[in-house]
């Protein structure tokens, strides 16, 4: 049922709905904690698919939640980056590549048109841009794959950081 719901969802990952993704907003109307209609990304008509799987009359979207908008994506004005990396850790589909003190720059094949990355840029450099070509736009289903793979290799990521100190701690003990 999770999984059916979730993959009504538009995998965009963009937190509007007040939960950190879709699968958590998904969990939550399960578990009667979110109403049906606070996904902006959906609009009126994802909306609707929500309400049928789920047997409920479906209702217009909730405005506080957001507006539903033309499928984006973003860019980065690369000549005015300094390289904070201040995107790259908030991208929720790894859309994002550079290195500290490099030019970053976006995969655009991969970007949901989320808008995390803006607000933490401290250049406003990054701006949104409307996709020409709808047909562009990244597969929910790809986007949902890269979304849990980042989620897998942040856990990865605290596992070895834990374990780097341990053996950190152990090498300080034993000396
Ligand atoms: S697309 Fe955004 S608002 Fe919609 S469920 Fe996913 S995270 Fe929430
Ligand atoms: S590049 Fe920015 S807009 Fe695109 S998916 Fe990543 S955070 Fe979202
Ligand atoms: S947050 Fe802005 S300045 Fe920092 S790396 Fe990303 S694009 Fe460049």
């Amino acid at each position: 049922m999770l999984e059916a719901l979730n993959n009504l969802l538009p995998q965009t990952q963009c937190g509007q709905c007040s939960f950190k993704g879709c699968r958590p907003y998904a969990e939550a109307i399960l578990a009667g904690d979110a109403d049906i209609n606070q996904c902006p990304p959906s609009g009126d008509e994802g909306i609707a698919k929500i309400a049928a799987f789920l047997g409920v009359p479906t209702k217009p979207l909730n405005s506080q939640f957001g507006e539903h908008k033309a499928k984006s994506v973003a860019l980065i004005d690369e000549v005015n980056c300094i390289g904070c990396v201040k995107c790259i850790a908030v991208c929720p589909v790894d859309a994002i590549i550079g290195a500290s003190k490099k030019m970053h720059t976006i995969i655009t094949t991969e970007c949901t048109g989320c808008e995390l990355c803006l607000p933490p840029c401290p250049m406003d450099c990054i701006v949104i841009l409307p996709l020409t070509n709808v047909n562009s736009a990244v597969a929910p289903s790809h986007a949902k794959q890269r979304y849990e793979s980042r989620l897998i290799r942040l856990e990865k990521e605290v596992l070895a950081k834990t374990e780097f100190k341990r053996q950190q701690k152990a090498r300080l003990l034993g000396s």
